[in-house]
């Protein structure tokens, strides 16, 4: 069990929903899923300036096993209005409980991040709020301002939650602009009850779909883990609904449970599992297809972001 210590001194669990939740034994990976240990140099450089700055990012609050890579190569994700989410999402290792006031300067500190590590593309994500009337929506339309204002060649991606019940949200992020809008459906409308119990399927799909009809020209992407229980016909359910919807670019990656409390893995799918449905997405329509067992949201962004501009175009001709 992960605790931390609140500002009271007291012992606290970093998911206090799941503690009733009976332990599961966490699989050991299969040879295509381990990864190199994050080492120094330009990781290190990476993971000062995030400290320095008072940023978080998902990278490490979600423990991903990428961050080695990723922070290597100067690409981290920054995660915005704060480190706790008000969703109890049976998946994910960000901590759950109330989370604090907004920081109102965190929007010029994600632009100066931005513009010191000299980013082409960036990805900005953030915990669920829905203690606020807005969902943070606000906050992110501010944050992709201000990196527009101090690097205005930087690509800009957003990876939102729902904003679920939260009249005319996801229209204020769509009208400040990003280049791609993210939105993860994560998993088969089937184990929504049971992996994300927060949200609804089509809710999330609407979301994606809305986008498109208020601004075409952003490029919509979305996400699946597999491995939680789903079966083969419903992950090709979910591609079609997307692709109605007009998602450009889908990611799918395997499932990692990050604690003996979180939904155990169902099984392993295997590198050629990932390889056939990658060929099947694109024989539905996706611009953009990556689909590899350590394939996240934001994994190589910056360079699969131009790969889809290019298929778009070709597309188009
Ligand atoms: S894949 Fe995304 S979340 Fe994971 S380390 Fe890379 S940038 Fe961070």
């Amino acid at each position: 069990m992960v605790t931390m210590i609140d500002k009271l001194g007291k012992a606290r669990p970093r998911h206090p929903e799941k503690q009733k939740n009976p332990d599961s034994e966490i699989l050991r990976k299969p040879d295509w899923l381990r990864v190199r240990a994050p080492g120094l140099g330009e990781y290190q450089n990476t993971a000062k300036l995030v400290k320095n700055l008072g940023l978080h990012t998902v990278c490490e609050e979600a423990a991903c096993p990428n961050i080695g890579e990723c922070w290597s190569k100067k690409h981290a994700t920054m995660m915005i209005l704060g480190d706790t989410c008000t969703r109890a999402c049976a998946f994910c290792n960000v901590k759950t409980g109330k989370p604090g006031p907004i920081d109102i300067d965190e929007p010029k500190k994600v632009a100066e991040a931005v513009a010191q590590m000299g980013l082409s593309h960036i990805v900005i994500t953030s915990v669920d709020r829905d203690d606020l009337d807005d969902g943070g929506a606000l906050h992110f339309a501010n944050t992709i301002q201000e990196i527009r204002k101090a690097t205005p060649h930087t690509t800009i991606e957003v990876l939102t939650p729902d904003f679920l019940r939260k009249k005319n949200a996801v229209e204020i992020v769509i009208d400040a602009k990003p280049d791609v809008f993210n939105h993860n459906i994560e998993t088969v409308p089937r184990l929504y009850l049971s992996i994300r119990p927060g949200a609804r399927y089509y809710s999330s799909i609407r979301l994606l779909e809305r986008v498109k009809e208020r601004d075409a020209c952003i490029f919509t992407k979305s996400g699946l883990m597999v491995g939680l229980g789903e079966d083969k016909q419903e992950v090709m359910q979910v591609m079609d609904d997307m692709v109605a919807a007009g998602v450009d670019f889908l990611t799918i990656g395997q499932y990692l449970q990050p604690t003996r409390k979180h939904a155990p893995i169902d099984r392993f799918v295997t590198p050629d599992e990932f390889k056939s449905l990658e060929v099947i997405a694109y024989s539905k329509g996706f611009h953009m297809v990556s689909s590899s067992p350590l394939t996240r949201s934001s994994h190589h962004a910056g360079d699969d972001f131009e790969k889809l501009r290019q298929n778009r175009m070709s597309a188009q001709k």
